[in-house]
């Protein structure tokens, strides 16, 4: 588990920052494949975090909030063997068998996740994602586009991760998609404002500086919370 002291620097060279850097940021190095993406940031999820993590997905039907709890050395596990996918090739040119009105694609990579960050509706996502990767003009039929999709995922195991969930409320159940990167920023920009603010407190009451609020821990941290009304 990482220092507060190390999560707080790791945030600081992350938070504000393009896509393409705060993941070079978080991840240490720029991936070269969306599997490899994967599993370089699961693997610093529980260098920072440890082996769990919780996460919220919500029911279509219903509305009701599932939690439910990763184990991250699990996912790992799943992503194929470095250096096995196709992607590492990724200027190759892909067809579907017997689909002349379907254009030959090539495999995303990070950098066209890079080149979309600001468009969060999912639908507009995947089409924009696809437009960059077949040549020529998309395909007019969802069917044609999905077809593509599916030739991509089986020729890049692991380039998305899903958990099969279940409503508790009613008989809905679905697969909720994880990005690894997504959840590493979420957790540590969590942490590291929590931090921020816990150590605010505590400088104001007692007047120490940052370096040895964070130096005392969290637990003695955590009483001198207390003790300051925090
Ligand atoms: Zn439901």
């Amino acid at each position: 588990m990482a220092q507060d002291a190390q999560l707080l620097e790791l945030w600081q060279a992350a938070v504000g920052a393009r896509a393409a850097v705060r993941e070079r940021a978080l991840l240490g190095q720029a991936p070269h494949s969306l599997p490899e993406r994967n599993r370089l940031a699961l693997q610093r999820y529980m260098e920072l975090f440890g082996v769990d993590a919780e996460l919220i997905g919500r029911c279509a039907q219903c509305g009701t909030a599932v939690e439910f709890t990763i184990d991250a050395r699990h996912c790992v596990a799943a992503l194929p063997a470095p250096g096995t996918h196709a992607a590492d090739d990724d200027s190759q040119w892909h067809a579907l068998d017997g689909r002349d009105d379907v254009p030959r694609f090539r495999l995303p990579t990070p950098e066209d996740l890079y080149a979309l960050e600001g468009i969060d509706e999912p639908e507009a996502f995947a089409d924009a994602l696809l437009a960059r990767c077949v040549e020529g003009d998309l395909p007019a039929t969802a069917e044609a586009r999905e077809a593509i999709g599916a030739r991509m995922q089986a020729l890049m195991p692991g380039a998305t991760l899903d958990f099969s969930l279940r409503c508790p409320d009613c008989p809905h159940a679905w697969d909720a998609p994880l990005d690894p990167v997504d959840l590493l920023w979420r957790v540590l920009r969590a942490r590291a404002e929590r931090l921020l603010s816990d150590v605010a407190l505590i400088a104001q009451r007692f007047g120490w500086c940052e370096r040895d609020i964070l130096a005392l821990g969290p637990v003695r941290r955590a009483a001198y919370l207390q003790l300051a009304g925090g």
